[in-house]
């Protein structure tokens, strides 16, 4: 369906921007009023603009910037993508993610083909309309409705300015097609207990500065903004009452975009643009979702083993497949965070006491391996069900070649330039490039099943398509040794036979996946290899608890 305006159809953009201070959840907000626009029939895409100089932030540290988030077609992005298609269950690409670096790289490079033709190249128009082109390009060919653009960062910041700029072009250019929804904070004062409406007074003020008049503002409030409050932001703010909307803090993300509904946040947006739609809001499956996710019938307790376990952000997509496959197993999953550092020197028993599956997450480098390799071979022993990810895939795979094949300094070239026994080494394709940017093996590959295996029985069918991000490999060099020891390919790639999924059928659910399956969870398809680690460690919990109550039963009759 495309949007009727009575004039020429035309997609229209929505620039969320975001004041006072950062970390508001402009991701969300977008990602909220998508889903609405979505719920009402429309086609709907979510750009984010990152101010940063990173061409991506696939060379960041996960402690900058949280998980690097990877589409479908191999874009290294921000994880503010990863809700875009949590929310949409619409796939993002490159042309999703824009960063400064890349803006002013394409610059550079038209300068050197000499396609300004002589002229100085300069922020104001050149980087301006090099903005304006990445947010069009996803207007082409009526592909979508609304694209809606989220500006990162926080307005008056000295680099995302010309991002602004752009904006202000942008609302002037096409006036009819274009919206300002600004993010803001309303903190409540708990001397004075009172909310305060001068910081987003302030902040409308700066982006009237460059030239920018907000046609809504989304504020965020731990209270509810009262009919007086709306009124004095709605003056102060030069917007209608109507458009002041309040973003109170919410349980859960997934309740966001019923709180905007509540709002009216859709209908304000639609009838700014005069769009009409005439579609009833069908928001069944979300609602379903969140119904199964708050009622759960039973819990279970997973160790998510990782370097980075301080900065939860460094691996939302697995918390969030967690949230989706847990609603739809009808089980509350608590997650407990164990430091990969940690476990080398702890008693593993007590460490992973009452977990009823153990993760080991993806990363890179050394710090914590040895950790990440002992939490493994504590779930294989001990018959736990295990869900490796892409490094957690190989620490499993030197983990088994270690202590069930006996090749003690089995390793991964990665970690250790020289081991006699490279189990897991750096693909052909890596060897010689020197550039660390861009050039993993990266986005969506096909995977072929082995029929009867976990991973063919989770998927339900024999050819999948998952997303990757890596250099190294198992070695196929080895692959008989395994096979014959227990440990079984059941995934492979069809052209060129790369090992993707590694089980041990003699255990009751380990599975290792050089791929990510956390990036394609979305709330409404729940990742299959997800739920299937659930459905075992929901499994291991009903086991567990048997012997504890046969145990008791053995202990009280003695
Ligand atoms: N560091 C490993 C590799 O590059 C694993 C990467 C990951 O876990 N994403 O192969």
């Amino acid at each position: 369906m495309h949007v009727t305006t009575g004039q020429a159809k035309a997609t229209k953009y929505i620039f969320v921007t975001g004041g006072v201070s950062s970390s508001l959840g402009k991701g969300i907000i977008s990602a909220s009023l998508a889903k609405l626009l979505q719920a009402r029939g429309m086609k709907v895409t979510i750009q984010k603009l990152d101010p940063y100089i990173n061409i991506d932030p696939g060379t960041l540290n996960p402690y900058e910037h949280g998980e690097c988030y990877v589409t479908d077609d191999g874009a290294e992005t921000d994880l503010d993508l990863g809700h875009y298609e949590r929310f949409l269950n619409v796939r993002t690409s490159q042309a999703n993610n824009i960063t400064t670096g890349r803006i002013y790289q394409s610059v550079i490079d038209k300068e050197r083909r000499g396609e300004y033709l002589g002229r100085t190249v300069q922020v104001i128009p050149h980087i301006t309309d090099e903005i304006k082109r990445c947010v069009q390009i996803l207007g082409e060919g009526d592909r979508y409705d609304f694209v809606i653009t989220e500006i990162g960062g926080t307005v008056g910041d000295i680099e995302s300015l010309p991002y602004i700029e752009a904006v202000r072009q942008m609302r002037w250019e096409q006036p009819k097609d274009t919206l300002v929804i600004h993010l803001t904070l309303v903190p409540y004062l708990k001397a004075a207990g009172e909310l305060k409406t001068k910081p987003t007074q302030h902040s409308v003020k700066q982006l009237l500065e460059f030239g920018v008049q907000p046609d809504i503002l989304v504020c965020r409030t731990e209270h509810n903004l009262s009919k007086s409050i709306r009124t004095k932001l709605a003056r102060f703010c030069n917007v209608g009452v109507e458009a002041v909307i309040q973003s109170i803090d919410a349980k859960t993300i997934y309740d966001v975009p019923l709180l905007m509904q509540q709002e009216r946040l859709d209908e304000v947006v639609l009838n700014k643009l005069e769009v009409k739609s005439e579609a009833p809001i069908n928001l069944n499956s979300w609602m379903n979702f969140l119904q199964r996710h708050k009622n759960p019938e039973g819990t279970v307790d997973i160790a998510l083993v990782g370097k980075y376990v301080e900065l939860q952000d460094s691996y939302k997509s697995i918390v969030e497949a967690f949230t989706h496959a847990g609603a739809s197993c009808g089980v509350k999953v608590n997650l407990r965070w164990i430091h990969s550092e940690q476990v080398q020197s702890s008693e593993l028993k007590s460490l992973f006491d009452g977990v009823h599956g153990i993760l080991v997450a993806p990363g890179f480098g050394s710090r914590g391996i040895d950790g990440k390799i002992e939490a493994i071979r504590f779930a294989r022993e001990e018959g736990i069900p295990f869900l490796g990810i892409c490094l957690g895939m190989q620490c499993a795979v030197i983990e088994f070649a270690r202590n069930v094949l006996g090749l003690e300094q089995a390793h991964s070239t990665e970690i250790k330039d020289y081991t006699p026994d490279p189990v897991i080494d750096l693909m052909e394709a890596q060897k010689g490039l020197a550039d660390m940017g861009g050039t993993m093996r990266l986005g969506a590959y096909p995977c072929q099943l082995v029929e009867d295996s976990i991973a063919a029985r989770a998927y339900g069918v024999e050819n999948t398509e998952e997303r990757h991000r890596h250099r190294y490999e198992f070695n196929d060099a080895y692959r008989d040794r395994f096979v014959e020891a227990g440990m079984i390919p059941t995934g492979t790639h069809p052209d060129s036979n790369l090992v993707e999924i590694v089980e041990i059928p003699d255990h009751p659910w380990f599975l290792g996946a050089q791929f990510h399956p956390e990036y394609k969870s979305t709330v409404e398809s729940p990742h299959p290899l997800f739920k299937s680690f659930l459905e075992a460690a929901l499994h291991h919990s009903g086991a567990e608890s048997n012997s504890e109550l046969s145990n008791r039963d053995k202990s009280q009759g003695s």
